[in-house]
């Protein structure tokens, strides 16, 4: 069955910029959308063979596309939804978004995850990401994930069998399910939290234009935001691209930024941090060029 296919069957003719929260990004060879399972195994399966690199996009919350090449991008658009819940278990599949599980494990009096209330990610992203916020991430909750190995075959990997650390894992391969154990929480308790949240986050996050969050991990003990702010480069334009004046970890697209754009500004607050705070900035966006 699967001769007739050929990577090109799942194509979508569509600019990159769509699917990156920086609205930036051109056309890619290969910019798939697999609707089923085995479409996705398919897909791995073919870009090993052809030695082609995958990259999944979810919510594209973190993702800067340059020029991506022959590269495999994989969007999880159109493979089905999933969400099971079981006492405190949910099952859900990784395209879910990240407001629309909290909104549904709600409904079920459950809670947890509204620590990245009104953070722009699905499910699996988060996961790849071990994505957290006020002391908390994601791997607290998670039980297990079914994810698409490298050589295209379904596999089942508990949590402690993972490695993961501060917005790392040792994930390789595509996630398609996980399961939580969240909390039993009043849904009224839920609300608060989440409302809390958003509006610490719109406090201190430029929300009104387009970025990909913190571009910059925090090094120890210290505020990636705050060296930069301290090195006098909030506000630091390039073209359309602008280190923010609300929280200087965060490179905003205040018009037609390029990926150039953005590559130069990151450039230039490595090079200025590690002159003069000593300092080296690692990324925490993925950077696909
Ligand atoms: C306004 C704003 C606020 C943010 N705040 C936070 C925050 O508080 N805390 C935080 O941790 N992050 C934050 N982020 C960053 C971002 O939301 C997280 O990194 C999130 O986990 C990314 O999820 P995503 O679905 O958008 O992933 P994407 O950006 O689509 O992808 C990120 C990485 O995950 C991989 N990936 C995506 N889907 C899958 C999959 N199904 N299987 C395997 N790999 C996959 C991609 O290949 C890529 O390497 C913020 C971003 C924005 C724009």
């Amino acid at each position: 069955m699967f001769d007739s296919k050929t990577l090109t069957s799942f194509l979508i003719k569509s600019s990159l910029s769509k699917y990156s929260n920086m609205k930036i990004g051109g056309n890619a060879t290969y910019l798939l959308a697999p609707q089923t399972v085995s479409d996705l195994s398919y897909i791995v399966k073919e870009a090993r063979t052809q030695n082609l690199e995958i990259v999944p996009v979810g919510g594209g919350s973190n993702i800067l596309f340059g020029n991506v090449g022959n590269r495999v991008i994989i969007l999880d658009a159109y493979l089905p939804e999933i969400f099971q819940v079981d006492h405190k278990i949910v099952i859900v599949s990784s395209n879910m978004k990240i407001s629309s599980f909290i909104d549904k494990t709600m409904q079920h009096g459950l809670g947890g995850l509204e620590f990245i209330s009104g953070i722009p990610a699905h499910i699996g992203g988060a996961i790849h990401m071990n994505a957290g916020a006020f002391e908390k991430c994601i791997f607290d909750y998670l039980l297990w994930i079914e994810y698409v190995d490298m050589k295209g075959n379904i596999e089942m990997i508990k949590h402690e069998d993972l490695d993961f650390g501060y917005r790392t894992t040792s994930i390789n391969g595509y996630i398609m399910r996980a399961a939580f154990n969240l909390e039993k929480k009043s849904k009224k308790e839920i609300l608060a939290d989440k409302e809390d949240i958003i509006s610490k986050r719109f406090e201190r996050h430029p929300y009104n234009y387009p970025s990909l969050g913190s571009t910059f991990k925090n090094p120890k003990s210290k505020f990636a935001g705050q060296l930069i702010e301290e090195c006098g480069l909030k506000g630091l334009q390039i073209g359309g691209a602008q280190i923010s004046e609300k929280h200087a970890n965060f490179i905003i697209n205040v018009g037609n930024a390029t990926f150039n754009d953005v590559f130069e500004l990151i450039k230039i607050a490595q090079k200025t941090v590690k002159k003069q705070k000593g300092i080296e900035l690692e990324l925490e966006i993925k950077v696909i060029n």
